[in-house]
């Protein structure tokens, strides 16, 4: 089933067309990752998906409903959840009592809160905490965690969210490989399970190529490939564009 399908997306910046004309869609319980050199456009895709831009045209279709434009509160209330870069959650709060929070936010968003609240947010807690590895780990404050543990619980508070969709924006920023690995083995797990649909970015090669069902590819706000990572890998345009700005890089620190 088609959860999200972009058409003719556009944002221009003054003269700079950030994003000029990209369509592609993305399946329920699929792991697309969204790749391209620096300046390509992935944020600025991203944050029109999430609501904190609107676009100057094109559509963005979430579950048969034009979401384009929306406030950012209305398109997490529709179902598309993210995961920050930056570490979101509060450390000196138990790693449950975080995940408790986004559910009881999201109780709150279908309302529900009349309901006995802090009780079935625990329960349910404790299963989203299992359901990423951490169930252990459940009543040791955030502060006291690895990193990658803490990127666990991340998870956890945007699965709280229900999501239909989850943005992941460079969620690996800072792992070692190992645990990198880890959190996108079960990233990849939880979108095949439950059937939410994934789109992130990603610097590491290394985890694009090896988790990503499939792949898109940006450069200069354009859509310049798509398709497994078998054929991306090998695509000459692709090649290219990651040889250019390698290129210009290694120019500029001359
Ligand atoms: P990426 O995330 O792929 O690195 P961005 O989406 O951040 O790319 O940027 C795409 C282009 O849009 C770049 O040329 C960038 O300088 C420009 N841009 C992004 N955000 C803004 C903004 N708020 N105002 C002006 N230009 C912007
Ligand atoms: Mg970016």
């Amino acid at each position: 089933m088609t959860l999200l399908a972009i058409d003719n997306l556009t944002k221009v910046f003054g003269g700079v067309r950030a994003v000029d004309g990209v369509s592609f869609s993305l399946e329920a319980g699929e792991l697309l990752a969204m790749i391209g050199p620096n300046g390509a456009g992935k944020s600025t895709c991203f944050n029109m998906v999430n609501g904190q831009l609107a676009p100057d045209s094109g559509r963005i279709v979430l579950a048969g409903v034009d979401i384009g434009g929306l406030p950012p509160h209305d398109i997490w209330r529709r179902g598309v959840g993210r995961t920050f870069q930056v570490a979101a959650t509060f450390s000196s709060m138990k790693a449950i009592e975080n995940v408790q929070m986004a559910l009881i936010s999201r109780q709150s968003r279908i309302g529900r809160l009349w309901k006995p609240a802090a009780r079935y947010a625990r329960e349910e807690a404790q299963a989203l905490l299992r359901r990423v590895g951490m169930a252990e780990q459940a009543e040791r404050p955030c502060g006291v965690l690895a990193y990658g543990d803490v990127k666990r619980v991340e998870l956890a508070i945007a699965l709280a969210g229900a999501p239909k969709l989850l943005l992941m924006d460079e969620p690996t920023a800072g792992m070692a490989p190992g645990e990198r690995n880890a959190l996108m083995a079960l990233t990849r797990e939880i979108a095949h399970d439950s059937g939410v649909g994934v789109l992130f970015t990603e610097h590491s090669m290394d985890v694009v190529f090896g988790y990503a069902d499939r792949i898109i590819v940006l450069a200069r706000g354009r859509l310049i490939a798509q398709g497994d990572p078998r054929g991306v890998r090998n695509d000459p345009r692709v090649r290219e564009v990651y040889f250019d700005a390698r290129h210009r890089v290694i120019g500029a620190s001359e």
